[in-house]
């Protein structure tokens, strides 16, 4: 990586590691750290989870890895474009959503629900969770052993609660301090993507329209265009030539406005990111567009019936998973302590709902509540 900026993470900034490791060879340590994340297994298993839609619902449809990998796309190109690392902002994008639930943000708030009792269940914690402890995969430490920039650029937020407790990683929340521009940047390429291919989604499964679609500024405007330049193209080929134009002018819209606000700080350091307000960030016009459009994906797509039914029956099988491995827990596929207290039980039970695959999680409902002879 050449022409970093002097405000950019590097190794010779980093914070290292947790266990201290023999340098690796060929790679950067944050290059290191996304290969890590891509051989992990709550990355293979980001595959069979739900974004929006389930699964087996259609195989076009984005999944929590596919959506990683083009948050990983848009993080790097602007990360390129600002001089800034593009191996960290990759390996913080593609590492953000492994402690994601089964089932979306339906699996994560039932969690959330059945933990509320025992400190809550936050998928972004769980995230930091699997690379630092949950990962069982190499001799000499639990987890993957990341970079400090890595981990905290996956901690988008936090309660301060919560952040008490996580040393280091936490200490920003406490001290009101903003992670590195590359922690930054993965946070609104996750934007950028998920609004953008849940529109694309969104569309594709004919939960929404592009007629709805042409009442929100930012698909209107590149939609007419389209349609202008190309009066008799097919309408997945005008789909995509709309969402590629929405992604591509909300990405130079957020490295334009972020090469101003980081001109602006004068910033020489690290240290003056941290201490600066969060300088990655579109203009205040294009901020308003991808709001309005995230308005309309809210009322239309996540709160349509279709959509609500598959939640409604998710938060059933999480909950009923773990009701059934609270009370007796000599069904879970693995031994727990005796001594285990309660609060720590709970989190073992969470920590195996929240590994599953949707399909996984169905599975295991099925074995377990169904009393058809082909059900255990
Ligand atoms: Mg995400």
């Amino acid at each position: 990586m050449t022409d970093l900026a002097s405000y950019a993470v590097s190794e010779a900034n980093s914070r290292g590691r947790r266990f201290s490791e023999v340098p690796p060879q060929g790679r950067s340590e944050f290059q290191r750290d996304r290969d890590r994340i891509i051989h992990s297994g709550a990355f293979r298993r980001l595959e069979y989870k739900t974004q929006v839609f389930v699964n087996h619902e259609g195989d076009l449809f984005r999944t929590r890895l596919t959506h990683s990998i083009e948050v990983a796309q848009i993080a790097r190109s602007i990360a390129r474009s600002l001089h800034l690392n593009e191996d960290l902002a990759e390996a913080i994008s593609l590492a953000h959503d492994l402690g994601h639930t089964p089932f979306g943000h339906a699996g994560q708030e039932a969690l959330n629900d059945c933990m509320k009792a025992y400190g809550g269940f936050e998928h972004n914690l769980q995230s930091v969770r699997v690379v630092d402890v949950l990962e069982e995969r190499y001799a000499t430490f639990d987890g993957l052993n990341l970079c400090f920039e890595t981990r905290e650029g996956m901690l988008k937020h936090c309660r301060p609660e919560q952040a008490a407790l996580l040393g280091e990683l936490g200490e920003r929340f406490l001290k009101n301090r903003r992670p590195s521009l590359e922690g930054q940047i993965a946070n609104l390429a996750d934007e950028i993507a998920y609004n953008n291919h849940d529109v694309d989604d969104g569309l594709r499964s004919g939960l929404i329209t592009l007629e709805q679609l042409a009442a929100v500024p930012l698909v209107a405007e590149h939609l007419h265009q389209v349609r202008e330049a190309y009066p008799d193209l097919p309408e997945r080929r005008v789909v995509h030539e709309t969402v590629r134009r929405m992604i591509n002018t909300l990405v130079t819209d957020l490295i334009r406005q972020s090469a101003l606000n980081i001109a602006a700080q004068n910033l020489s350091s690290l240290d003056d990111v941290r201490n600066a307000p969060a300088l990655i960030a579109f203009s205040a016009e294009l901020n308003k567009q991808q709001r309005e459009l995230k308005k309309f994906l809210h009322s239309h797509l996540y709160r349509h019936y279709r959509v609500m039914r598959m939640s409604a029956k998710a938060q059933r099988i999480i909950g009923d998973l773990f009701g059934v491995f609270m009370e007796d827990r000599r069904l879970l596929p693995f031994k727990t302590p005796d001594t285990l207290a309660e609060a720590d039980r709970a989190r073992v039970v969470a920590d195996y709902i929240a590994g599953m695959t949707d399909r996984y999680a169905i599975r295991e409902h099925k074995r377990i509540f169904a009393v058809e002879e082909d059900a255990f």
